[in-house]
């Protein structure tokens, strides 16, 4: 999960990383109380996922309380590279003398955590990256030793840090490293950290990720979840525990296993090439166990997304046998009109493996007027793409 700025301001603050003081606003008029109560004067800074703000005018001076209801004014509503601007922070203004950039995030390839240095930070730390590759350090951190004082000067010396900043910078780092791990992140990164006129060092700006399989253990993050961002129907899913991805297509998809619902994706895209192009507008895994109740929690999200005009249940029985599945199905459909849902989309079922037989008989008995079944996968992607395109 990415973070707004101002969440991982807090983060840092939390942490004892060096920061201004800001407060995040949504509505212009609220800016004239707050910039009073930062000085008079502030930065204010569109809150938006998406790097590049500064440069597409989402981060602007204010000089006085008025100035900075005008520039919130300006700022909230704006598109940044298609984020709508809901919320703006107004923070405490820097004076400053030097920009540098420092990250640590999960380095996959190498198997370790790494670090990332440059005194050449600021908004065009890509470009540094792209051109002037020595001009950005790179240190791997051990996971089990993390950023002591000593791997913090390493960092430093490698960056090249002027002398007279050094000790503050290896204290933000070591800081920086409270942070990813206490918090179970992926990525934080600071741009700029900021050398300011007093010579004080301050991360003015942060992008912190964190990591949703520490959930679990980090009860506080669930509050940092952008709620009016979230798909209401991956809301449900997740509520549920079901893992459900919304695509933009036309054709519903229900499967059991990572690899079986990928590779029905690709199955369901290539058949619709030959129906008008439709394409999986979804995609949910039930997982091992296809319980009657799984199955219906499971219809239920992928008939509530309007772009669905036909299911393809795909599955192959394992430790979850079909006949499980098909019975399973017969009591979703039921279980879902009994609780008033209007059902009237078309399913394509496919069962094979465990118990295919005694699953086929089942669904082929029970005889409901929506459910057709296709013994083979392209057989079945092909009747649910042809369904979705007649419609
Ligand atoms: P980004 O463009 O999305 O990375 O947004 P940043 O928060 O990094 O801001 C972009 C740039 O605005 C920074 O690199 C600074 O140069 C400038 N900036 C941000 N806050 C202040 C401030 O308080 N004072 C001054 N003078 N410049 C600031
Ligand atoms: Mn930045």
């Amino acid at each position: 999960m990415d973070l707004f700025e101002y969440q991982a301001r807090d983060l840092f603050a939390k942490h004892d990383v060096p920061v201004l003081a800001g407060e995040v606003i949504d509505t212009p008029e609220a800016a004239r109380e707050v910039t009073e109560r930062l000085g008079g004067r502030a930065v204010v800074k569109a809150q938006v996922k998406v790097g590049g703000r500064g440069k597409a005018g989402g981060v602007k001076l204010a000089s006085d309380p008025a100035d900075a209801v005008a520039k919130a004014e300006a700022i909230l509503g704006m598109d940044i590279k298609g984020h709508t601007v809901h919320k703006v922070m107004l923070a405490q203004t820097a004076d400053i003398v030097d920009e540098y950039y420092v990250s640590f995030l999960l380095d996959r390839t190498n198997r370790t955590f790494l670090a990332m240095a440059s005194v050449e930070g600021g908004v065009d730390i890509e470009e540094v990256a792209a051109t002037k590759p020595e001009a950005l350090a790179k240190v791997a951190v051990d996971a089990v030793d993390g950023v002591t004082e000593a791997k913090a000067r390493e960092i430093v010396e490698a960056a090249k840090f002027p002398a007279e900043i050094a000790d503050q910078v290896v204290a933000a780092l070591q800081k920086l490293w409270d942070v990813f791990v206490k918090e179970d992140a992926l990525l934080v990164e600071v741009n700029p950290l900021v050398k300011t006129g007093d010579g004080r060092i301050v991360a003015l700006d942060g992008k912190v990720s964190l990591d949703a399989n520490a959930e679990f253990r980090q009860p506080d993050h669930a509050a940092l979840e952008d709620k009016a961002a979230a798909d209401p129907l991956e809301a449900a899913a997740k509520a549920k525990n079901l893992n459900y991805v919304k695509l933009d297509g036309q054709v519903g998809i229900i499967g059991n296993g990572a690899g079986l619902v990928m590779s029905t994706l690709d199955v369901v895209a290539y058949a619709g090439e030959k129906h008008s192009g439709v394409k999986p507008a979804n995609f949910l895994d039930i997982g091992g166990g296809a319980s009657a109740e799984v199955m219906a929690n499971g219809l239920e999200i992928i008939l509530g997304d309007p772009d669905v005009r036909s299911v393809f249940v795909n599955v192959f029985g394992g430790i979850t046998s079909c006949d499980a599945v098909a019975n399973g199905i017969v009591q979703a459909l039921e279980l879902l009109k009994s609780k008033g849902e209007d059902v009237n989309k078309p399913l394509v079922v496919r069962l094979d493996g465990n118990n295919a037989e005694l699953g086929r008989k089942i669904l082929t008995d029970a005889a409901h007027p929506l459910v057709q079944q296709v013994d083979t996968m392209d057989g079945a992607a092909d009747k649910a793409a042809e369904l979705a395109a007649a419609k």
